[in-house]
């Protein structure tokens, strides 16, 4: 049995199409996983709805329970129950931010950054 809807136009399927790219393109993710593991900073491009589970399978941050947390987001360490992450995180650290691909530095507006790349990292 073939399913069609006529409703569905060549325009819908495009814009479809156009979304489905820009979602699987990890450069048009906003948000970047500033989470440090062993000194490492993680760097993953992801949705705001994708990181409870990233947070979960990458970083083991399981459960919502009182156990003391300390949030290993690049230059955070705050003290806080576990169940407080996700949370503390969410308002903390998933604004827009531009880092800084060299150093990881954090900016708040895209020219500031670039700015400080070319001072820094321009190479000459
Ligand atoms: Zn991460
Ligand atoms: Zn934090
Ligand atoms: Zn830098």
């Amino acid at each position: 049995m073939v399913c069609y809807n006529h409703n569905f136009s060549d325009a819908d399927a495009a814009t479809l199409c156009e979304l489905a790219r820009i979602a699987n393109n990890p450069q048009h993710r906003p948000y970047v996983c500033l989470w440090v593991t062993n000194g490492v900073v993680c760097n993953l491009h992801f949705q705001a709805s994708e990181f409870p589970d990233h947070l979960r399978i990458a970083h083991g941050v399981v459960g919502q329970d009182k156990t003391p947390l300390v949030c290993c987001w690049f230059s955070c360490s705050t003290e806080m129950k576990k169940e407080s992450v996700m949370r503390h995180v969410n308002e903390k650290h998933l604004e827009l931010r531009h880092i800084c691909p060299t150093c990881h530095e954090q900016f708040t507006r895209a020219h500031t950054m670039q700015n400080h790349v070319s001072r820094k990292h321009s190479g000459n």
